[in-house]
């Protein structure tokens, strides 16, 4: 490893870390303060899909370096400097150091807000409101190492142009005749008004601008759980600096720039498919059929913060993520089987009870 210490201590020498609570980067041998530089005339820049693979910048900086995981796959950003490293996810040491690193670099981050310290306090309130949690579960669990990660996303813009076409019904009411048997055993004939639809296919067009559609760029396993934690500001968003990666570590992206947009393509059709079913008047819709045309598509590699850590109880481990800029909480816990059952015999009870009063109401009325 190399002597030269690329973020110094001006005091003592030890290597800097990006400190949340002070925005700044902190001395965890005497504590001293160093603010960030701040480039005035940085603008975070947004680039044309086509031209990703050549004009995006790929340079993060000589300060860091690329590990791969030997236990689970992923790739991550680390300062240069750092010795003692473990995989955030896994928990592998076997960090294998890569000498390739084309890949394209974050335009912009949303630097951690949330402490480690203020991580490990929301965990402790959120697994005590967990109900179905054994007790000794939210009242003494304790979270294991906190690893800051930034995670990699994606966000396109795109000018949109569609055609579609789709089924309109009108609901109309027709008499229909039965038999029924009342109370006194004796055939009625009745009429009841039954609802009927009637389709006509109709068609159109539109035209919608998509700013900042995000998309996680991760491959990891965690992905199912960051994917809950979506409530990111993009407003919060510096331009990539490396000093805001000391002492955390940067997922690289597992999801290209091009895969990201067709996901991104699902958001926008699912956004079109709204916006055609609001326009149609009518009581129904069905069988909308959607052309969408792109153009002018942008996007942006940016990273997010995000606490991942775990817990164990009994043979198993739990694990959970916390979002570094807004402090939610999302993962699994254990449930306590006696809970369980005891939910599902109380929503019986309650439902058995309906059932008579139900049963109890018609006999007074008939
Ligand atoms: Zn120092
Ligand atoms: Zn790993």
């Amino acid at each position: 490893m190399s002597e030269n210490r690329t973020f110094p201590c001006p005091g003592c020498g030890s290597m800097l870390e990006f400190d949340p609570a002070a925005q700044q980067l902190r001395c965890p041998a005497c504590g001293s303060q160093t603010p960030i530089p701040v480039d005035a005339n940085a603008v975070i820049m947004e680039y044309p899909l086509e031209e990703a693979e050549r004009n995006a910048p790929t340079d993060w900086s000589s300060a860091t370096a690329t590990v791969t995981c030997g236990g689970c796959g992923t790739k991550t950003v680390v300062p240069a400097d750092s010795g003692t490293a473990e995989c955030p996810f896994c928990g592998s040491k076997q960090l294998i150091r890569d000498t390739q690193t084309n890949t394209i670099r974050p335009e912009s981050l949303i630097p951690f807000i949330i402490p480690r310290d203020d991580a490990k306090v929301r965990f402790k309130t959120w697994i005590r409101k967990k109900w179905l949690a054994p007790g000794i579960v939210r009242n003494s669990s304790r979270s294991d190492k906190m690893n800051g990660v930034y995670v990699p996303y994606w966000t396109y813009d795109t000018q949109t142009d569609y055609n579609y076409t789709a089924e309109a019904g009108t609901h109309y009411y027709v008499t229909e005749y039965r038999n029924r048997t009342d109370a006194s055993g004796k055939q009625v004939r009745e009429a009841v008004q039954v609802q009927k639809t009637s389709w006509r296919p109709v068609f159109g067009s539109g035209d919608r601008f998509f700013d900042d559609i995000p998309i996680n760029a991760s491959r990891n396993e965690s992905r199912r759980q960051m994917e809950k934690l979506s409530d990111f500001s993009f407003q919060g968003l510096v331009p990539y600096r490396p000093e805001f990666l000391l002492g955390f570590m940067a997922e690289r992206y597992g999801v290209s720039v091009t895969e990201g947009f067709e996901m991104a393509c699902e958001t926008v059709r699912t956004a079109l498919t709204q916006d055609v079913r609001n326009a149609i008047v009518a009581d129904e819709v069905r069988n909308i059929r959607l052309d969408v045309r792109y153009r002018d598509v942008r996007f942006k590699h940016l990273l997010a913060p995000i606490w991942l850590s775990s817990f164990p109880y009994g043979k198993k481990v739990y694990r959970f993520v916390i979002n570094g800029q807004t402090g939610t909480v999302k993962g699994d816990y254990p449930k306590s089987p006696w809970k369980v059952a005891l939910l599902i015999l109380l929503v019986l009870a309650v439902a058995v009870g309906v059932f008579f009063l139900v049963r109890y109401l018609q006999m007074q009325g008939g």
